[in-house]
């Protein structure tokens, strides 16, 4: 092919004279506008692909196993909570793409999640939604409120959702939105209470018409209702909604259920072949009940499922396992200071042992690292530096370091 004669942008034909950049290709120029342009559309079109991929074909939707196995990644352990919500998930979207043909329509199935806090509850959820690229919000539902109290009102929920999908309404009607500390708003007693009880029964129902799948009028930007605000409506029926909580004390109901069966059923579950160290695992929807949430929203969250509290051996490998983990992080960091970051195996042990000690849990080892970690993030980006090795004892001392400056600043 010829090649041309003049300098000019095949796209817009302007000259390399009016242009910042001209790339020449074999037989065509682009200038940095028109490049910058085509990127443009090239990254909008495969955002709308990505937002899209859920709900157009089923061969794009990954099975429970390939699901679990994405999981695995991320969280360490709770196989049983894995399993369960890969299925449940799997489901949810097929039921999406279930074709109306016949008389039988696949229900919706929620989920519920119980186990001790910071043991990967909102992990979970929030690591499903990346994988299936679907927009993810998260509530608190202590925050929420019957309509015309102080508080949240139910529809923020959906508010948030929206935010999440830049406004895109359809691609919010198939989102996921985690629900924590659903246990907080339970009834106190499992009696239906006479007078009103604004925080608990009274979000439960509003709570329903969420789950159950209806139509709802949001406000865009949260808040209260306003007169003149326009609402979105939104349309519930296919959003997967996953509930957690820590369900303090539940292990009482669920033994209290277990010893009458064992009395009453001439033991169908033998006393000796339950596990009394580890009761959670035998939660049923009974024990929500005698909890305090009403039957109406157990029925709507037909997958239960438990997690397991976390012990040293569990909190070791989150340290260092999990595709992100925060030891990987902070190699990373260093990494882009050009700084080789290593540790000593027992430094691992060190920060594990602290967690333990202060009853932080997983929540704990991000901050642990952070302290040991400060003083190096401070001076090291300004020297050569290309190696930086952590002992225990280099981690020991900075940690005490850091609380004596906190000690210091509180007093
Ligand atoms: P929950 O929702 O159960 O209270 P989170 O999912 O918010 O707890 O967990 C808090 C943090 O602890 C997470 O962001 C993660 O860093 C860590 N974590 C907790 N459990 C796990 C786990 N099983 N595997 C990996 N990391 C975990």
């Amino acid at each position: 092919m010829a090649k041309k004669e003049i300098n000019q942008c095949s796209f817009c034909g302007r000259s390399d004279k009016d242009v910042n950049m001209l790339i020449s290709g074999l037989s065509a120029d682009i200038c940095d506008s028109c490049a910058e342009q085509a990127y443009q559309i090239v990254k909008e079109s495969i955002e709308a692909k990505q937002k899209s991929s859920i709900g157009i074909d089923k061969t794009q939707l990954p099975d429970p196993k390939k699901i679990k196995e994405y999981l695995d990644g991320y969280i360490i352990g709770q196989d049983n909570a894995k399993r369960y919500l890969a299925v449940a998930v799997y489901n949810h979207y097929k039921r999406i793409l279930q074709e109306k043909n016949d008389d039988i329509e696949i229900e919706k199935s929620n989920i519920i999640l119980v186990g001790p806090t910071g043991t990967g509850k909102t992990l979970l959820a929030r690591t499903i939604a990346k994988m299936l690229h679907v927009p993810f919000a998260i509530v608190d539902a202590t925050v929420l409120t019957e309509a015309g109290y102080v508080g949240e009102d139910i529809e923020s929920i959906l508010t948030r959702l929206l935010q999440a999908s830049d406004y895109d309404v359809a691609s919010a009607e198939r989102g996921i939105v985690f629900i924590d500390e659903i246990d907080k708003i339970a009834r106190k007693s499992d009696n239906p209470s006479i007078t009103r009880d604004v925080s608990g029964e009274g979000v439960q129902q509003g709570l329903l018409k969420l789950l159950e799948g209806s139509i709802v009028n949001v406000p865009p930007q949260g808040g209260r209702k306003h007169p003149d605000q326009k609402m979105i409506a939104v349309d519930t029926k296919n959003i997967l909604f996953i509930c957690g909580g820590a369900f303090d004390g539940i292990e009482r109901k669920i033994a209290q259920r277990l010893n009458t069966k064992v009395v009453g059923y001439a033991s169908s579950l033998k006393n000796a072949e339950v596990d009394r160290e580890n009761l959670l695992q035998y939660v049923a929807p009974q024990d929500l009940k005698s909890y305090g949430l009403i039957p109406e929203i157990i029925g709507r969250l037909p997958i239960l499922t438990y997690l397991d509290a976390l012990d040293r051996s569990a909190l070791r490998r989150i340290l260092t396992e999990p595709k992100n983990s925060i030891i990987k992080q902070y190699i990373k960091l260093f990494k882009m200071d050009d700084v080789d970051l290593t540790f000593d195996e027992d430094v691992y042990e060190f920060i594990v042992d602290k967690a333990v000690e202060y009853k932080l849990g997983a929540r704990g080892l991000r901050s642990i690292v952070e302290n040991i970690m400060m003083d190096a993030m401070f001076t090291i980006p300004s020297t050569k530096q290309t190696q930086l090795h952590i002992t225990k004892d280099y981690a020991g001392e900075q940690l005490e370091k850091s609380q004596m400056i906190k000690l210091k600043n509180s007093q």
